[in-house]
């Protein structure tokens, strides 16, 4: 094929359009700020041991597989990989007991057992029906949506789904809140908690979601994979999977501007010291909303629209521990409920963080390969991952220690509530939406680009394609949607969009040489 492609950022997404596009040919240099790759995926030091950065649940393990064989090469060649026999263990305060905790497994006879011993015949018989549906949601949604196009409105989808199908449009729900949906699934207030949590890994509100998100259950049922060295390792493996293709890395490098050639099309890249990498295209990683801002110099700003703060998804306060833990035995994945999930979202609609937070908890020693064999039968410390959702106001708010303090209280005090108690003094770091902000410019700490709230919120995602033509973006801000696999997915659709405009272009150009056109104007034809 060939051609010169810059992609700016290492993240998932960038990874996977560098790998894909040096796999068929092209000239790739991927050019990231920091020194490491993976973006959010990336490792922080406490108390001297490596901690998971950002996402921990890695499920549609099948993209990543797809990826390497694309490069003629095998995931588990890389990586040290399994699949997690426990789900996650969910625990509530309501009474305090052991028995309001409920774990998911991979083994769904064994979950719908859970579900029976935990709430009653009538809600595993329910959860049954809830996992076909959600299943279902997925099945239709899949190739059209998830590894399909981007799509501006509900038509061409129905258009792709098969207009014949009206039925499978409907049966996604999307007039309906994930919450009302719920609370029609599950008469116990627990299990509609817990299955609206879901709505929150895309950063989203299950009070303002479309049920159609519940589709996310599936994917978790489908299977959740353990990495050796955490998904870190994964973004890592990727890197040298692109190398192996002859991709070029630019580490500790940021972009400072993408270059357009007469204001018409994107023709490169400078670099914070002034230097100059020129290409026939530019994926950028980064958030959209950082080109809609004008991150990328001037140029690119009107290729994107900007997002307005309020349809920001959700950020996160984020504790990186070393901590001893006693009085609950802890799985890998743990999520432990507040008594209010409605307070707990109007909070953090109105800005602030939540005063009794649901709190997720990654014991990440325990369950995988290399779990120190040891943990904590001896009392001794683990490393912990600790998330509490809240509001992306990074850009315009501090978080000051007294506040941050105040967030460990309320954090900590939930555990203790569901019988978790952490060492008091423990060796942490803590994440704020603010720090968020200035890892991912931009976003004031949003985790996953626009929140999917109303029905019509998946189709007004950014396309792979912007307005100016040679930019493309790719990322969990950009369609189909956030998280580690669909940042992947987005990725892959970028380096296709590429593929399939510069092969026009050459043609173009062809046609041009002996009609007079030339080869930009040929590619100013290209729309988002
Ligand atoms: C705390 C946390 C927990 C999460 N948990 C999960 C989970 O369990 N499972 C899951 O699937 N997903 C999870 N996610 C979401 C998932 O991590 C993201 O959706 C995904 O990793 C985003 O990938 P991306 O391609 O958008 O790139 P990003 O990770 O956003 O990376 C973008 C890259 O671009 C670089 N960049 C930005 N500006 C410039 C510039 N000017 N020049 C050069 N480089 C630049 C950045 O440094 C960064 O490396 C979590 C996220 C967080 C933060």
């Amino acid at each position: 094929m060939g051609g010169k492609i810059v992609v700016i950022g290492a993240g998932m997404g960038g990874l996977a359009s560098a790998a894909q596009l040096a796999a068929r040919g092209y000239d790739v240099t991927v050019v990231e700020k920091e020194e490491t790759v993976g973006g959010k995926a990336r490792r922080v030091m406490v108390d001297g041991r490596p901690v998971d950065g950002g996402p921990t649940v890695f499920t549609m393990r099948d993209v990543f597989d797809g990826i390497f064989q694309q490069c003629g090469a095998k995931l588990e060649d890389y990586l040290s990989i399994r699949r997690a026999e426990v789900i996650a263990r969910h625990a509530w305060s309501t009474s305090g007991s052991e028995e309001e905790r409920l774990d998911l497994f991979a083994d769904p006879v064994r979950s719908e057992e859970a579900v029976g011993d935990f709430a009653g015949a009538q809600a595993a018989r329910l959860y049954r029906e809830f996992r076909h549906e959600t299943r279902r949601m997925y099945d239709i949604l899949n190739e059209p949506m998830m590894r399909g196009d981007n799509v501006s409105s509900p038509l061409p989808l129905l258009w792709r789904i098969g207009l014949w199908r009206v039925g499978d449009f409907a049966a996604m729900r999307p007039h309906q809140s994930m919450w009302k949906a719920l609370k029609g699934f599950f008469p116990d207030p627990r299990l509609q908690q817990l299955f609206g949590r879901y709505a929150t890994y895309c950063g989203s509100s299950p009070f303002a979601a479309p049920a159609t998100l519940m589709l996310i259950a599936h994917v978790e049922a489908m299977g959740v994979w353990m990495i050796d060295g955490g998904i870190h390792a994964l973004a890592e493996a990727l890197r040298k999977l692109a190398e192996e293709q002859g991709v070029r890395f630019r580490m500790g490098t940021a972009v400072a501007e993408v270059l357009s050639e007469r204001g018409r099309g994107a023709r490169g890249v400078r670099l914070a010291d002034g230097e100059q990498i020129l290409a026939d295209a530019v994926i950028c990683n980064a958030d959209p909303n950082a080109i809609a801002v004008g991150k990328f110099g001037g140029m690119a700003q009107r290729a994107v629209k900007p997002l307005a703060p309020g349809k920001r998804s959700l950020s996160a306060l984020v504790w990186y521990a070393h901590a001893e833990t006693s009085g609950f035995d802890l799985s890998h994945h743990n999520v432990f409920f507040s008594r209010d999930y409605a307070r707990e979202f109007a909070q953090i609609a109105s800005g602030e963080p939540p005063s009794e937070p649901t709190v997720y908890v990654c014991a990440i020693d325990r369950g995988g390969h290399d779990a120190i064999a040891s943990v904590p039968a001896h009392g001794g410390r683990e490393r912990l991952q600790i998330i509490v959702n809240a509001p992306a106001n990074g850009d315009t708010h501090s978080y000051p220690s007294k506040e941050t303090e105040q967030c460990t209280a309320n954090m900590k005090a939930t555990l203790q509530r569901c019988g978790l108690t952490l060492e008091a003094d423990m060796p942490h770091q803590l994440a704020t939406p603010a720090e968020w902000e200035r890892l991912f410019p931009a976003t004031g700490g949003a985790l996953y680009g626009r929140a999917s709230h109303g029905s019509a919120a998946s189709f007004l995602r950014q396309g792979p394609r912007t307005r100016m033509p040679g930019l493309y973006c790719a990322g969990g801000a950009t369609h189909p949607s956030a998280g580690v696999p669909m940042a992947a997915l987005s990725g892959l659709l970028a380096a296709r969009k590429v593929d399939a405009d510069l092969a026009l272009t050459k043609r173009s150009s062809r046609v041009a040489t002996a009609g007079g056109t030339s080869m930009r104007s040929a590619r100013t034809g290209v729309t988002g």
